[in-house]
C-alpha cells in the first residue's frame, strides 16, 4: 500500500495567500488588522510559536502585538488585559496563549475575549454558537483540518470520521463542522478503550490527542485517510506527532505529516480569521461574520 503524503503546506501558502489579499483590501478601506497575542509563560516552545504567527503576520500585513506578561502574571492581571484588548477598537483578533502561569486558569479566562474578536474559538460562546450553526470563529486547528480535506478532495459527507480527542480547542469544535457536512462522527477519548473498534470501519481518522505513538498500523486500514493534529516535543527536540508514522505508512491510504501538516494551516488561518475579524467589525454590513469553516 503506498500511503500519500498529505502536506499541509501548500493550502497554507494558499490561505496565507488570501489573509495578505483581504489585508490590503483592509488597509484601502482604512482598516490595519491587528492581532493581540497575550503569553504569560517563559515555555520556551511557546515562545518559539508565537514568534512564528508573529512572523507570518508580518509577511500578510497584519499587526501583530505579543504582550508579554511574564511566567508570574496574576489572574488579576490577565483579566484586566483581555478586558482592555476586547475594548481596544484597534485590536481585531486575541489570543491566549497557553500554558498559563500555574494556578492559573484558562477557563474564565477566554470567556473575557468579545466573540467577535475571538479569531481562534476559545470563548465558550464561540463553541456554543458553533453547536448550534451560528456565526462564530472555529478554532483555527478545527478549521484547519476541514480545509485540509477539502484541499485533498476527501469526501466527509455520508462518510465515518473517527475523532480521538474531546479537547473544547479540538476534537468538539471538529466534530460539529464535520457533522455539519454531513459525516457520521464518532468521538473518542481516553476512556473509550479499544480505539481500533472505533478507527479501523472509519474513512477518515483524526487523532488530537496529544500522545506519542498513540495511533497504529493496527488502527488502520488501507481505505483510511489519517490525520494527525497532534504535536508532542521528544527529549531531543524533535517536534512529532499521535501517529507511529513508521507503522501507519504502508497501511493507510494518506497521512498528513508533523511537522508540516495541520500545524501550518492553523497558523495562516488564525491570520485570515484576524482580516476576517477586522473587516467584519468595521465594515459590520460589507463583510458579516459567518460561521468561519
Ligand atoms: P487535550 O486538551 O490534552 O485533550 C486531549 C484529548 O485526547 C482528551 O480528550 C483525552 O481524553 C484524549 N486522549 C488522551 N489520551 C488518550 C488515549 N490514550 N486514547 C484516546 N484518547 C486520549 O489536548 P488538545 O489541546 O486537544 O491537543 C491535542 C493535541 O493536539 C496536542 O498534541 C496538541 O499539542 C495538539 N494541537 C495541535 C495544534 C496544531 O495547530 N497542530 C493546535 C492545538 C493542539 P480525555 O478527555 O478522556 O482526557
Amino acid at each position: 500500500m503506498n500511503t500519500t503524503t498529505l502536506s499541509g503546506k501548500r493550502l497554507a501558502s494558499l490561505i496565507q495567500q488570501r489573509a495578505q489579499d483581504q489585508a490590503r483590501l483592509a488597509q484601502h478601506e482604512g482598516i490595519h488588522p491587528t492581532l493581540a497575542v497575550v503569553v504569560a509563560t517563559d515555555d520556551e516552545s511557546t515562545h518559539w510559536y508565537v514568534r512564528s504567527i508573529e512572523r507570518a503576520a508580518d509577511r500578510a500585513g497584519i499587526d501583530c502585538r505579543i504582550v508579554d506578561l511574564g511566567p508570574d502574571a496574576t489572574e488579576q492581571v490577565l483579566t484586566s488585559v483581555l478586558k482592555d484588548l476586547s475594548s481596544e477598537p484597534s485590536v481585531h483578533g486575541i489570543i491566549l496563549q497557553t500554558p498559563l502561569p500555574t494556578g492559573v486558569a484558562a477557563d474564565s479566562l477566554v470567556g473575557l475575549i468579545a466573540p467577535e474578536k475571538d479569531i481562534d474559538g476559545a470563548n465558550p460562546l464561540s463553541l456554543g454558537r458553533l453547536a448550534v450553526g451560528r456565526p462564530a470563529f472555529a478554532p483555527a486547528t478545527a478549521r484547519a483540518v476541514v480545509e485540509l480535506l477539502e484541499h485533498f478532495e476527501v469526501p466527509v459527507a455520508g462518510r465515518n470520521v473517527t475523532v480521538v480527542g474531546r479537547s473544547a480547542v479540538v476534537g468538539k469544535p471538529l466534530a460539529l463542522l464535520l457533522l455539519e457536512r454531513d459525516a457520521t462522527v464518532t468521538v473518542c477519548h481516553s476512556k473509550s478503550g479499544a480505539m481500533e473498534t472505533y478507527t479501523r470501519p472509519a474513512d477518515v481518522v483524526v487523532v488530537a490527542a496529544g500522545r506519542t505513538g498513540l495511533l497504529t498500523g493496527a488502527h488502520v486500514t488501507e481505505k483510511t485517510v489519517v490525520i494527525d493534529v497532534g504535536t508532542n516535543v521528544l527529549p531531543d527536540g524533535t517536534l512529532v506527532g499521535d501517529v507511529d508514522e513508521a507503522s501507519v505508512t504502508g497501511v493507510a491510504a494518506a497521512l498528513t505529516p508533523v511537522p508540516g501538516g495541520v500545524g501550518s494551516v492553523t497558523t495562516a488561518l488564525l491570520l485570515l480569521h484576524t482580516v476576517e475579524a477586522a473587516r467584519a467589525q468595521f465594515l459590520p454590513r460589507a463583510s458579516k461574520l459567518t460561521v468561519m469553516a
